[in-house]
């Protein structure tokens, strides 16, 4: 979804059935901003704008884009983080800052190979976690 556009953004709400409220135009630009946020990331940011909103509304609406498909929820570590990208990708995460990055993927491993299974495989969500540069250099400058 490209945020930068918000005619398009409503349009993609509208083919799903859903008006473009502004709290639901404040979550889509929430996730793209903080980039795979937990649930009380977006709300916390949310409502800087719109401190009326209570935590129940953006939880609400952070389901109700799941369930129509405009974002993506996947758990890392028992936490729910929020994604704009919908297509399959995985994810690199940061175990110092928690920070995720994207990583591309044409093809989605294991699909072929789960055919045999019985499994009808919907979504495949792959987290390599590891420290991002940023935090090497910060221990590296603590001389750890
Ligand atoms: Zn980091
Ligand atoms: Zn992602």
């Amino acid at each position: 979804m490209d945020l930068s556009d918000p005619t398009g953004v409503s349009k993609v709400l509208h083919d799903k059935g859903l008006r473009a409220t502004p709290q639901r135009m404040a979550v889509l630009a929430a996730i793209g901003q903080l980039s795979h946020p937990a649930a009380e990331e977006v709300a916390r940011l949310v409502m800087e704008s719109y401190p009326t909103l209570s935590l129940a509304t953006v939880y609400n609406t952070l389901d109700t884009l799941e369930n129509q498909g405009l974002i993506r929820c996947f758990k890392v570590e028992g936490r729910r983080r929020f994604d704009l990208r919908t297509e399959a990708h995985h994810h690199l995460w940061c175990t110092e800052c928690q920070r995720m990055d994207d990583v591309p993927v044409t093809v989605a491993p294991g699909f072929d190979d789960l055919a045999d299974s019985g499994w009808e495989v919907e979504d495949v969500v792959v987290t390599y976690k590891g420290v991002c540069p940023r935090c090497q250099a910060r221990s590296n400058h603590a001389g750890a």
